[in-house]
């Protein structure tokens, strides 16, 4: 990934609609065939990011390059088809008057002749629907339309592809295998993917590097481990769920807590918390007269328990997850706390 320029260059854009500041002066590089997710809520500006990348938007300030060819800028606008771009929305979006085939078609050039028609089978064929060529949409599951769609937008052998909530309408489990075969061929044909998604575990899994959205900003960039472990401040914390912010001092290393010292790169000279996740922190049983922390309460949340820890001193609430489906602690019972950081703490994608 280095020594080349980046894939698609995103330089200072903005979007206003109205009074709606929809992207706000955003800047960021995409590199050639990384995974790129874009994770925020509902309403801070992933699919309008995905438009003007794509030339749908033509946006209020700022340009787009695409390799090294200006793509988007106050003087210049390519036309979307002109992009080497292919794009799969939430809803598929398949013409319900054509047949897999004819949708697939559709979308390339010279479509009549038999080159094309062999093309458009083989990539009906290489996301497993060689037996549903015929088919109309209607007849066609949720998981089938999607990979429709996805051959579609393969037609035109994009360089890069744009994925907008495309597994969101799915169920947990074909949601999964759809993922995993639409990522396993963006790999293999080397095109760089940007994905727009609001779910947490779906951007961990599937990305090389995230940037968590909101109200129109890239509030952090990082890969998964980085963005998860590392949040630079609440509003990135928030995006993967539950965080505890612990008293600390910051060090050497990184930050010194009553629990031991946790590695926070992105702490700020004078932080004087450090965040931490709950599977970070451990709650051992304890006889020990002087704990001071004590277990409220316990969610059963299938694989692993959420532990509500409680400082009996402060009223300082804490948050422990533990994996297993049996626990050994039960509400009342007083508990030691100690932090368990990541083996490996190197941040940089
Ligand atoms: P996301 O995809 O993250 O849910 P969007 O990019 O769709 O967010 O929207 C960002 C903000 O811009 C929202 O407040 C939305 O209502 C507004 N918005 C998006 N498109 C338009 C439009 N064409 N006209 C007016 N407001 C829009
Ligand atoms: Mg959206």
């Amino acid at each position: 990934m280095t020594n080349t320029e980046p894939a698609i260059q995103i330089n200072n854009v903005s979007q206003q609609f109205g009074s709606v500041t929809a992207l706000d002066q955003i800047s960021l590089d995409i590199q050639p065939q990384e995974v790129h997710c874009l994770l925020g809520a509902s309403g801070s500006g992933k699919s309008t990011l995905l438009r003007v990348i794509a030339g749908l938007q033509v946006p209020t300030a700022g340009n787009i390059v695409i390799g090294t060819q200006m793509q988007t800028s106050s003087s210049v606008h390519v036309a979307p088809e002109k992009r080497s771009i292919g794009f799969v929305f939430q809803d598929y979006a398949l013409f319900p008057h054509l047949s897999a085939l004819r949708n697939v078609l559709f979308a390339m050039p010279n479509q009549h002749s038999s080159a094309r028609r062999q093309e458009a089978t083989s990539l009906l064929a290489q996301v497993g629907l060689s037996d549903r060529v015929d088919f109309m949409p209607h007849m066609l599951s949720g998981g089938e339309q999607q990979r429709v769609a996805l051959a579609r937008a393969l037609a035109r052998q994009p360089r890069i592809m744009l994925l907008d909530e495309p597994f969101s309408g799915l169920d947990t489990h074909l949601r999964k295998t759809i993922r995993d075969l639409t990522f396993d061929i963006l790999r293999k044909k080397g095109i760089t993917v940007i994905l727009v998604t609001h779910d947490p575990e779906e951007a961990l899994t599937s990305a090389n590097r995230i940037s968590l959205m909101k109200a129109g900003k890239v509030i952090q960039t990082g890969n998964a481990m980085d963005v998860y472990l590392y949040p630079r401040d609440e509003p990135c914390a928030k995006l993967f769920g539950k965080i505890n912010r612990i008293a600390a001092t910051p060090a050497t290393e990184g930050m010194t807590t009553e629990f031991g010292l946790w590695p926070q790169p992105h702490a700020s000279q004078n932080a004087q918390v450090a965040m931490i996740r709950p599977e970070n922190l451990i709650a051992m049983p304890t006889d020990e007269p002087s704990a001071i922390h004590q277990l409220d309460s316990v969610v059963h949340e299938g694989r692993t328990h959420l532990y509500r820890i409680r400082n009996t001193h402060t009223g300082q609430e804490l948050f422990s997850r533990s994996l297993g489906f049996i626990t050994d602690l039960k509400p009342g019972d007083r508990v030691a706390l100690a932090l368990r950081p990541p083996a490996n703490h190197t941040s940089d994608p």
